[in-house]
């Protein structure tokens, strides 16, 4: 029997595998390999290149918890051997400042993790950020270092290999129930196999929930996000190269809530700048099935048209290659944070990534570890 079983392997659970497994306990973490999208029977919200990290929050807890990640990266990268993570800065951008959902925190923030945000008023954004445009109608708020992006999927595999290397048990596998009692908790797969734990951590995004994993149900929505990557060539990639991750509480009839990185690399060898955000068109799923149909091959053409004018309008100078648009899913609590909570007395999860905690994931990690052990 296992002390704990952590129920997916991506950036929660392997963060939190990798904390659970240098305590010198048996640590099991069950989750499949990537799939492709046509073939895939779990998805998640992780598989891309590309994670903005920063310190704006929507309360100080969560920017600890930001701040505590992003301090821990370098060494993650030197003990795992792989890299991840940039830290060229995070520009917010918005009409009116004082009511960016991120930055309306900002003073308590500054004070609480002691840093500064700089301030460019409307008009002066593209003098220190020179690839945007002049004429944005846009004011800036400029998080630096050690905010920037980082990639999830390497980031997973360096979590990954920190837990294999203390000792956890990696299966490629999909649960199928948790089923806890008063003594242990049992845990189904797909492939026909029954592992026992004392304690069980269900990290399984958006499944969680939706595949009935849950032994008490928590609040929570699944939500269609829809992202666009603006393909461009690796010279015009490289004059963006002291480009921040930004977000933009954008002044549009379809899309808000806009994210950019900067241009990244992706699997096809390809440079691709990726714009993400909420839209009027997004859509909610009650069923691994409904959520399936929309990854391989939702309708993202409305979306995809506004994130594509609103790249336009955002850069000067770039001729555009292609663009494609990558339905994607989050999942989203009532409050707007995550909850990290018991669902039994041996079981923890996290739900409600609300689109915004794969930097956060080593802190979230531990916090889960000690709530399921509490
Ligand atoms: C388009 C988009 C943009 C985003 N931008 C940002 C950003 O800029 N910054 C940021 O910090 N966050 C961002 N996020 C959010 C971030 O990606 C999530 O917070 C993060 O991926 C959540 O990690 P997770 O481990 O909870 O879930 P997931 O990443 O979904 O991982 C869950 C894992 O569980 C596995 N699984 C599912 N079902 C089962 C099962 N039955 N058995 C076993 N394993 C299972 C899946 O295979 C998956 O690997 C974004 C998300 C999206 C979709």
């Amino acid at each position: 029997m296992d002390d704990i079983i952590v129920i997916g392997a991506g950036p929660i659970g392997a963060a939190a595998a990798q904390h659970a497994s240098r305590l010198g306990m048996k640590i099991r973490i069950i989750g499949p390999n990537e799939a492709p999208r046509a073939t895939h029977q779990v998805w998640s919200s992780h598989y891309d290149q590309g994670r903005l990290a920063h310190r704006s929050a929507r309360n100080v807890e969560l920017a600890r918890w930001a701040l505590e990640s992003m301090e821990r990266y370098r060494d993650i990268e030197q003990r795992s051997g792989i890299d991840f993570y940039r830290a060229c800065g995070t520009l917010s951008l918005s009409t009116s400042l004082e009511t960016f959902s991120y930055t309306r925190m900002r003073a308590d923030l500054e004070a609480a993790l002691e840093f500064s945000y700089t301030d460019y008023p409307i008009g002066t954004v593209s003098g220190r950020f020179p690839m945007l445009a002049t004429d944005i109608p846009y004011a800036g708020v400029f998080d630096g270092p050690p905010s920037g992006i980082i990639n999830p999927r390497r980031m997973v595999a360096a979590h990954l290999i920190l837990a294999v290397q203390n000792g956890a048990q990696l299966e490629r596998d999909i649960v199928t129930t948790v089923t806890p009692d008063a003594s242990r908790v049992t845990v189904q797969t797909i492939d026909g196999k029954t592992f026992q734990a004392a304690r069980a951590i269900i990290a399984a995004g958006a499944y969680s929930g939706l595949s009935g994993l849950l032994p008490s149900p928590v609040p929570h929505t699944v939500k269609s996000e829809t992202v666009t990557l603006a393909e461009l060539s690796q010279a015009q990639a490289e004059t963006l190269i002291d480009m921040p991750s930004m977000m933009v509480d954008c002044a549009d009839e379809i899309l808000s809530d806009a994210y950019l990185t900067p241009p990244i690399i992706y699997p096809d060898g390809k440079w691709y700048l990726k714009l993400g955000s909420n839209s009027i068109h997004d859509c909610f799923f009650d069923t691994p099935a409904a959520l399936q149909q929309w990854i391989r091959g939702g309708d993202v053409a409305a979306t995809h048209s506004a994130q594509i004018a609103l790249i336009r309008s955002l850069f000067v100078g770039i001729d555009w290659l292609s663009f494609q648009a990558l339905p994607c899913v989050i999942t989203r609590t009532p409050s707007g944070v995550p909850q990290i909570t018991k669902v039994h007395d041996r079981v923890a999860t996290m739900v409600g990534c609300n689109g915004s905690l794969a930097k956060s994931s080593d802190a979230i990690g531990r916090v889960l570890v000690e709530t399921v052990l509490a």
